[in-house]
C-alpha cells in the first residue's frame, strides 16, 4: 500500500456499540482501514473494488444490526500515502514498566520505563490491544531473570520483546501468519534482542523436540486456548509459570474446568474492560 491510489471514502453513521461489528465486516469485504469517531465510521476502500457488490454488502451489514446504521457520504479521495497517513495516528503508549512507540515517532522515553520500539503494521485499529497490555503488564510481576520463554502466537514480537527487556535469558516464539513472522524479526533486531529471540512461522511443530520453558505465553483466544491445552501446558517446565490471554471474563470457567489449565495453579489474574490475563503455576 505504499503507491497512491484512488481511495473511496464511506461514511457510515452508527452508535459506537455497534462499529466493532460494523469493522469487522468491513473488512471481510475489502476496506483497507477505518477511522472512528463517536457516532460516525469512516472507512477507505481502494475505488476499483468498491463495486455495486460491496455495496451492497455494505447496506446489508447496516440492516442486520439492531441499531441505526446508514451511509451517510460515500466520496473519492485525493490519492495520498496511506501508509504515512496512517502512521502518523498511533501515538506512544504507556503499560505498566513500558513505554511504546513506534519507531518512526521520535519522541523521548521517560526515565523509569523500559523503551519497546514496535511498529504494527496492521490496517486498521491504533494503539494496543487490552490483552497485550494485561500480557505486559502481568510480565512485569512475573520474570524474574534468566528464564527461557515460549511465546506462542507471536504476532509483533511484543511479548517476547518485553521479557527479554525485563531479564529473561532466551525467548522462542511461533506464529502461523506470514507477516507475523516478518514483523516480529524487524521488531527483534530494532530493539537489539535478535540474539535471544528465536522466531519460526508456523505452530507448535516449530517448538524444539522434548524442550520445556520456565514461562510460556499464549495470547490467542479461548477456542485455540482449549483445543491446544495439552500442547501448551505440557511444554511449562515443573515449577514453571504460564500466562494466557485473548480470553474474556465470560471465558474464564471454561479454561479452569479445562483437564490440562485445571492441573496448574491459579496465581494471578488481571483484568481491563471484559479482557482477563490469567497467570498459573506449574508444581514442581
Ligand atoms: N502475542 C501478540 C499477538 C497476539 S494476536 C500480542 O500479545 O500482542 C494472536 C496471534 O496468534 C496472531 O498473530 C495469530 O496469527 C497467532 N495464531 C493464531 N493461531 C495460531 C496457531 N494455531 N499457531 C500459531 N500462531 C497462531
Amino acid at each position: 500500500m505504499t503507491e497512491k491510489m484512488n481511495y473511496t471514502e464511506v461514511t457510515i453513521a452508527v452508535e459506537l456499540q455497534y462499529q466493532d461489528i460494523v469493522i469487522s465486516e468491513l473488512m471481510e469485504i475489502g476496506f483497507e482501514g477505518v477511522e472512528q469517531e463517536e457516532r460516525l465510521v469512516r472507512a477507505y476502500i481502494t475505488s476499483s473494488l468498491y463495486l455495486a457488490e460491496q455495496r451492497s454488502a455494505l447496506i446489508s451489514i447496516c440492516n442486520g444490526l439492531p441499531a441505526d446504521c446508514q451511509i451517510v457520504s460515500e466520496k473519492v479521495i485525493e490519492p495520498k500515502n496511506w501508509n504515512e497517513e496512517w502512521e502518523k495516528t498511533i501515538e506512544p503508549v504507556t503499560v505498566g514498566k513500558f513505554f511504546i512507540k513506534p519507531s518512526w515517532k521520535d519522541i523521548s522515553v521517560p526515565d523509569d520505563l523500559i523503551l519497546l520500539e514496535i511498529d504494527p503494521k496492521m490496517a486498521f485499529g491504533t494503539g494496543y490491544h487490552e490483552t497485550t497490555r494485561l500480557m505486559l503488564r502481568m510480565l512485569g510481576s512475573t520474570v524474574d531473570g534468566g528464564e527461557e520463554v515460549l511465546d506462542i502466537g507471536t504476532g509483533t514480537g511484543v511479548l517476547s520483546i518485553a521479557a527479554i527487556r525485563l531479564g529473561a535469558g532466551h525467548a522462542f516464539g511461533f506464529d502461523i501468519d506470514e507477516w507475523s513472522y516478518d514483523n516480529a524479526s524487524e521488531n527483534s533486531q530494532r530493539n537489539r534482542v535478535s540474539d535471544r529471540f528465536k522466531i519460526r512461522e508456523g505452530s507448535f511443530e516449530t517448538i524444539p523436540e522434548n524442550k520445556l520453558y520456565d514461562m510460556v505465553l499464549a495470547n490467542v483466544n479461548r477456542n485455540m486456548l482449549l483445543s491446544t491445552s495439552y500442547q501448551i501446558v505440557s511444554r511449562v517446565a515443573p515449577g514453571g509459570k504460564l500466562l494466557l490471554s485473548g480470553l474474556l471474563d465470560v471465558d474464564e470457567a471454561a479454561i479452569l474446568q479445562n483437564r490440562d489449565y485445571s492441573g496448574l495453579q491459579l496465581v494471578d489474574k488481571l483484568q481491563e474492560n471484559e479482557w482477563i490475563c490469567l497467570k498459573f503455576k506449574k508444581g514442581k
